[in-house]
């Protein structure tokens, strides 16, 4: 098998500091975050930006300062959310000028429900065949790797669409979103996981994102199936049931000792730019 590519997303755009108060918001937390990531053994960070008051916004200044902040301080891929729910898509395609070395890219729609004070809260994620055709070339364009989302075997046809259509490159790279809260997610067993790995695309390679208390669980089927795993304070606040994490660094230890225990290798973000294919990408 090839070595394990561990993906740290830091922050997400649905919950903040109230949720667990070691989540990074602003962007020197953020950068400090993906340095201590980076030590714990993680190659890739997945990262979106926030405004002063912790809201999630699409501007490419937001981002280019985190960029490069990471960059200065270690050889991270830096991988930029398109996804932010309520951002219109026009605003969010701008976001890939900061130059991210790869960008998410949502292959369908969803709601989200998102637990508040006040009960819980329907978000809509909307992702339209012509908007997703419309962020893919955009990264073609701008040699920007795309990490396509993919929430449910619903979803695969968007791929098939993009790889007809020559707007994404081998190798593929997928993400399995399991256990998303709402309509149109895919809960997180490893049956389901298992569903997904059958359907994958020749030339593709897959990450795995559990949600909640589906992160460990997913997190160990991916080492063990030979897909690359993501974790982070994005996805899951806790360490264990009623524990809240302390760190995101604290979340990519556990998967480094996890896959030493099963006999997979930590790749390096050298490695795994190597692994994606992303040498000879134009920047
Ligand atoms: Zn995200």
């Amino acid at each position: 098998m090839e070595k394990l590519i561990i993906t740290a997303a830091l922050t997400g755009g649905l919950h903040g500091k109230q949720a667990n108060p070691a989540l990074p918001e602003q962007p020197g937390e953020i950068v400090d975050a993906a340095v201590e990531c980076w030590n714990a053994g993680a190659a890739i960070v997945h990262l979106h930006a926030r405004d002063a008051s912790g809201r999630g916004v699409a501007e490419p200044g937001i981002f280019r300062e985190i960029n490069e902040g990471i960059r200065g301080r270690c050889p991270l891929v830096v991988q930029d959310t398109t996804g932010d729910a309520g951002i219109p898509v026009a605003r969010r395609i701008l976001s890939l000028d900061a130059a991210p070395d790869m960008a998410s890219l949502n292959m369908g729609t969803v709601v989200f429900f998102v637990p508040g004070p006040e009960g819980v809260a329907e978000v809509d994620f909307v992702n339209r065949r012509s908007e997703i055709e419309a962020f893919a070339r955009a990264m073609l364009q701008r040699g920007i790797k795309p990490e396509m989302e993919v929430y449910s075997p619903a979803m695969f046809g968007e791929v098939e669409n993009l790889i007809a259509k020559g707007l994404v490159r081998e190798p593929y790279y997928l993400n399995f979103v399991m256990g998303v809260g709402g309509m149109g997610g895919y809960p997180g067993t490893p049956r389901n996981l298992n569903t997904m790995i059958d359907q994958l695309p020749p030339g593709a390679k897959f990450n795995v994102s559990g949600i909640g208390k589906a992160q460990l669980p997913m997190c160990a089927m991916a080492i063990l199936t030979g897909g690359h795993a993501r974790v982070g304070l994005e996805d899951n606040i806790y360490y264990r049931r009623g524990e809240l994490a302390a760190s995101n660094a604290q979340l990519v230890e556990r998967v480094v000792r996890l896959a030493r225990e099963l006999g997979r290798e930590i790749a390096s973000p050298g490695e795994a730019r190597e692994i994606l294919g992303m040498d000879g990408v134009p920047t």
